[in-house]
């Protein structure tokens, strides 16, 4: 098997998409239900031709991928949706149902936006391409249970990171996926977790959807970026005190006046060992560190916001 498709399970596998040739960043998950399929984010438009590609060496094709599972609308996520359909007219999404008219008509908000936070990093994922209203599954509720074949699924709600964010249990493995809602996790940086905090970041609601995955025991965590990682109790709770720290920490760096996000970096650097090293780590991992800016971006404006 090629590098970039990695098996992880009998029934999971992860698409290493190498957008802007970087690993360990835009990677959805595939997984096999009997004889169908469901991918887990499909990730920008500037990487559907190599997930495509990839999907096809798997044997995966327009009669057997029956679903998309969105996590949540971001460009890195479902960015290529719109393009990707155009080869699998047939496959259904299921998505929030705040996500869904933005995945109908990116141009009106969801492309700008994009712009305006992501900068260079949006150009380089490529503008969204609208998608068919009939491919799309809103789900409304805030729970919701679906079963492909013999894998059952409970959806929940894990707003947060994006006010529209869902997270999945896959019930037979007991495995969460957590899309961004867990901050992202990077396995060559010795496994270091860093929050994924955009503007505007609502933290309240993204320590309940934590703790409420708590409460459902799962036994790993699926991170859209980028792996899957034992002891997710653990991984849960250290990370509600790690949102914590940074949040202290940026507070104090405003009450100093280091407003600058790449000053704010420095100083959390120092007190949050598994940020530094990203923010002091090699130079290649260009995207995940511009997540990471943004999420000190997120908790900036969060601080500020409370104080006015
Ligand atoms: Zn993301």
């Amino acid at each position: 098997m090629e590098k970039n498709i990695r098996q992880l399970d009998d029934i999971i596998w992860q698409l290493d998409l190498r957008v802007d040739n970087e690993t360990e960043f835009i990677a959805p998950y595939l997984i096999k239900a009997n004889e169908d399929y469901i991918v887990v984010d499909v990730g920008p438009t500037c990487g559907i031709p190599e997930l495509i590609r990839q999907l096809k060496v798997l044997g995966v094709n327009s009669s057997n991928l029956k679903y998309v599972f969105l996590t949540h609308i971001h460009l890195d996520h479902s960015g290529g949706l719109g393009t990707f359909l155009e080869f699998f007219p047939d496959t259904q999404v299921l998505v929030h149902r705040r996500g869904t008219p933005h995945l109908i008509d990116p141009d009106k908000v969801l492309w700008q936006s994009s712009l305006d936070t992501l900068g260079w990093v949006a150009e380089m994922y490529q503008k969204p391409v609208g998608v068919k209203e009939e491919n799309i599954i809103s789900i409304h509720e805030k729970t919701f249970n679906i079963k492909v074949n013999d894998l059952e699924f409970d959806w929940i709600e894990t707003p947060g990171h994006a006010s529209h964010h869902f997270s999945f249990l896959l019930k037979s493995k007991n495995i969460m996926f957590c899309g961004d809602s867990v901050g992202m996790l990077v396995p060559s940086l010795d496994s270091a977790m860093v929050p994924t905090t955009p503007h505007p970041y609502r933290m309240d609601s993204g320590i309940d959807s934590i703790k409420v995955m708590i409460e459902m025991c799962p036994e790993k965590l699926a991170f859209a970026h980028h792996a899957i990682m034992p002891d997710a109790v653990s991984l849960l709770e250290k990370h509600i005190n790690q949102l914590n720290r940074w949040k202290e920490c940026v507070s104090a760096c405003l009450e100093k006046n280091i407003e600058e996000e790449e000053e704010i970096a420095i100083e959390i650097a120092k007190m949050d060992e598994e940020s530094n090293r990203l923010i002091n780590g090699p130079k290649e991992f260009g995207g995940l560190r511009k997540a990471l800016i943004g999420s000190i971006t997120g908790f900036k404006n969060l601080v500020i916001s409370e104080k006015t």
